[in-house]
């Protein structure tokens, strides 16, 4: 379409300008219409590019899902081939249903009740599931059945994995692991990613005034973003790479301008008591540090405090001992794993995507990020074949 426009431009200038200045001028005319005519075209052209861009993102879809597909028959992705022998972690973050998945500021966070027991279903029938603790001692001792290893983990201790997660697991019979940001739960008080979140969102849904004091924040920060949950998205990423200062002032002005008061009730995180209950029902209770600050960024007092302390107050509180360290954000390196260990855990884990071997680190242990999208067919069913190929080691980059 476009091409034809412009050919069409061409032709009609060449033609006038071919017999003399009066004529050229009306050429000129001729193609200011024509321009014009463009210009007023140029929705359908975007419409066509955009389609075109579409149709581009649908083969590689289609490419992708007919590959994970033939793996999958082909049983070269099989979780019992490709997953013996070494440790598999899932890792889960927030548990909602769909209308609350929708008003929460990061929807890739989270899973529906509905689409953890599809995920459930697929790892009780492919592997042996259990808490980090159990499959990663089982592990070490070469405690192996006829099913590959694979532990459960939640990270955040919200509230929605004590009521949605909670039933599910209990349905199938398997336990998992749930990593408490300590001081947060003490406190009652959202973690900064979704205090930031949530008030970007009511920013932008302010009618007059929010949009412009968020592009003023925004520009301060060398950003400009389009679609609400990315800018909440890039919002995020960039305050993660503030100082641990400059991240709490930029979340303090933005609660401070959007106003807001409190987040909804199903966005807050467990109590002790909850948290007690599901380590009653045979769940591992790990530390997720004192703050959910960044472990890297942390000098060694403030590395001590999150590491040490929280696995104390978890103790204190629960009766109970803790092995397992889960990094925020998955920040971790030699020092903050030195620290780990000195602080008597047995283990830890990053958000580094992938298996763990004999010679893993145990205390940088790799995951697997859980997003239903992403193991969803062309007409959004859960596809096991492309579950198996994106926890295979094959995965192409074809995502
Ligand atoms: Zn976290």
């Amino acid at each position: 379409m476009f091409e034809t426009k412009l050919n069409l431009l061409h032709f009609q200038f060449f033609s006038s300008s071919q017999t003399g200045l009066c004529y050229r001028n009306k050429g000129v005319l001729r193609l200011d219409v024509q321009l014009e005519t463009v210009l007023s075209s140029l929705p359908v052209i975007l419409l066509t590019a955009t389609q075109i861009m579409h149709s581009f993102m649908s083969v590689k879809t289609s490419i992708r899902n007919n590959f994970a597909q033939l793996l999958f028959q082909m049983k070269l992705t099989a979780p019992e081939r490709r997953g013996y022998g070494c440790l598999s972690i899932a890792t889960f973050h927030r548990v909602l249903p769909k209308a609350e998945r929708k008003s929460y500021p990061f929807p890739g966070l989270v899973v529906t009740p509905e689409e953890l027991d599809i995920f459930l279903t697929y790892f009780t029938k492919y592997f042996d599931c259990g808490t980090l603790a159990t499959q990663h001692n089982r592990f070490l001792r070469n405690d192996i059945s006829t099913h590959p290893l694979l532990a459960l983990t939640f990270d955040d201790g919200q509230y929605d994995n004590f009521t949605n997660a909670r039933p599910v697991l209990a349905r199938h019979n398997v336990k998992a692991s749930f990593f408490v940001p300590v001081s947060a739960v003490e406190k009652q008080e959202l973690l900064w990613h979704d205090q930031l979140g949530f008030a970007v969102l009511r920013l932008l849904d302010q009618a007059e005034g929010g949009r412009d004091q968020l592009k003023v924040i925004l520009s301060g920060l060398g950003l400009s973003a389009s679609s609400s949950h990315n800018m909440i998205n890039h919002i995020a990423r960039a305050a993660k790479n503030l100082t641990l200062e400059a991240r709490l002032k930029l979340v303090e002005m933005l609660i401070d301008v959007s106003g807001m008061i409190h987040a909804p009730e199903y966005a807050r995180l467990m109590t002790f008591d909850e948290i007690s209950k599901l380590a009653k029902d045979g769940h591992e209770i790990g530390s997720h540090s004192m703050t959910h600050c960044l472990m890297t960024e942390c000098d060694d007092s403030a590395l001590a405090y999150e590491v040490t302390h929280s696995r104390q107050v978890l103790q204190e509180r629960l009766g109970i001992t803790i092995e397992t360290f889960c990094y925020p954000n998955g920040n971790s390196d030699a020092r903050t794993a030195n620290a780990v260990a000195q602080a008597g855990y047995r283990r830890a884990v990053s958000t580094t995507w992938g298996c763990n071997g004999k010679n893993s680190d145990s205390f940088i242990l790799r995951r697997y990020d859980m997003t239903a999208k992403r193991v969803q067919d062309s007409n959004g069913k859960f596809s096991p074949a492309l579950l198996a190929l994106r926890m295979s080691g094959f995965y192409p980059g074809l995502g």
